[in-house]
């Protein structure tokens, strides 16, 4: 059978309606009990949107989260993040640079965003042990006249450091904007060689570690880039209502800013809970001899749980196994961003890596009230597919 033929059938998703079926992920908000006080407040306060009072201070709890001197803005979505901080870095793209460098192991919404504001996709191979761009490589690169903006992207949440990205941009004049959508729990645990100049994108859909249905954050320690990003999110007006840039609307609004403060005010414990779910999934691989394969936090965000399959075949097997026991799973990024029907077109360089260890790469189910019992489950699908096997050699 074609690697991608076998591919396109793991990466179906797949279980139905069913008794005892385990998610790949079933996130847990903040209860309408812990919203009810700061809804109260939208009503008195009779605003709704518009960085009213409960954006303001969801801003100021963030920034205070971070620390390291970072303005936060707030925006509509992780791709409305994106697309804000892109606008105020760089502009639309001009005909003179169009291209957007993109790593292809990503989720589609960097491209989408990079789109967003007028550039095309490009997309280039990431490093096969952290699955990110290397920056030292891309001043060589032969696109980069052509560039206007590149998107680092923190894979699964395993943060970007600034320090390189912040000489890349000094070398070539190209700016650099990072989505760190999945890494608000990493950032927030490590802040200091993460954050700083170079805008950090997060998203806070109800799948990432801090979660308000659907918002995003930008973090830049440049108060100028910071205020160029709110009047990107806002039509384009500063003090004066007078649209003097490029811009969206890509605003929170206070129903959404309610949801995050109240996320905030039960983050550690949230953050707790899947510290120990994570740490029963390595004593429950452990026993299976797979811990070696897992990643999981603190490397990356804690609401991922991700198996190395050793092989393209060892990871159909485990599928496979998955899906006759009912477990969902989920080839997060599929198989690279050039495998979208809509980016198949765009523009890239040689995809070695991705194409290599992005089939292989699992995620198993995690979520705050996974039971020792679920893991144990999950854990013998897996682990009855590795060792029952015949060894691959891939
Ligand atoms: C979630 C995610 C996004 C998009 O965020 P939204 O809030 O869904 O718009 C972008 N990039 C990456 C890497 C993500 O994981």
């Amino acid at each position: 059978m074609e690697p991608s033929q076998t591919f396109t059938r793991m990466n179906r998703s797949y279980i139905a309606e069913g008794e005892g079926i385990i998610r790949v992920m079933r996130p847990r908000l903040p209860t309408a009990a812990q919203l009810l006080p700061y809804l109260e407040r939208i009503d008195e306060a009779r605003i709704y949107s518009n960085y009213g009072p409960l954006v303001v201070e969801f801003e100021a709890r963030l920034a205070a989260l971070f620390g390291c001197g970072v303005i936060a803005n707030t925006a509509s979505s992780g791709t409305a993040a994106l697309a804000g901080a892109i606008l105020a870095a760089a502009g639309r793209a001009r005909p003179a640079s169009p291209f957007a460098l993109i790593p292809a192991y990503t989720f589609t919404a960097t491209a989408a965003a990079a789109e967003m504001c007028g550039y095309q996709p490009y997309f280039v191979d990431v490093d096969a042990e952290c699955w990110m761009l290397e920056p030292g490589l891309l001043p060589a690169h032969p696109m980069i006249d052509k560039v206007g903006i590149v998107i680092p992207v923190a894979p699964y949440g395993r943060p970007v450091p600034q320090a390189p990205w912040l000489s890349f941009q000094a070398g070539t004049g190209i700016p650099v904007v990072i989505d760190d959508a999945a890494a608000s729990d990493r950032l927030a645990a490590e802040p200091a060689p993460f954050l700083g100049e170079i805008p950090a994108c997060l998203s806070l859909h109800a799948t990432k570690a801090l979660g308000c249905g659907e918002g995003g954050a930008i973090l830049t320690t440049d108060e100028g880039l910071a205020a160029g990003i709110l009047r990107s999110l806002n039509f384009g007006f500063g003090s004066e209502r007078n649209s003097i840039c490029a811009s969206i609307n890509g605003k929170m609004s206070e129903y959404h800013a309610a949801i995050g403060l109240a996320e905030l005010d039960g983050w550690s414990e949230k953050l707790a809970r899947l510290g120990a779910v994570a740490t029963c999934y390595r004593r429950v691989m452990e026993a299976g001899g797979c811990t070696d394969r897992m990643v999981m936090m603190p490397d990356i965000s804690a609401v991922y749980a991700l198996y190395r399959a050793r092989s393209e075949t060892e990871a159909e097997r485990i599928c496979n196994n998955l899906r006759v026991a009912g477990i969902e799973y989920r080839l997060w990024y599929g198989a690279g961003l050039q495998s979208n029907a809509y980016f198949a077109n765009c523009r890239r360089d040689a995809l070695t890596e991705t194409e290599e260890f992005a089939p292989r790469l699992l995620g198993l189910p995690m979520s705050v009230d996974l039971t020792p019992a679920d893991i144990e489950r999950i854990a013998t699908a897996v682990t009855d597919a590795t060792s029952s096997a015949p060894a691959d050699h891939g």
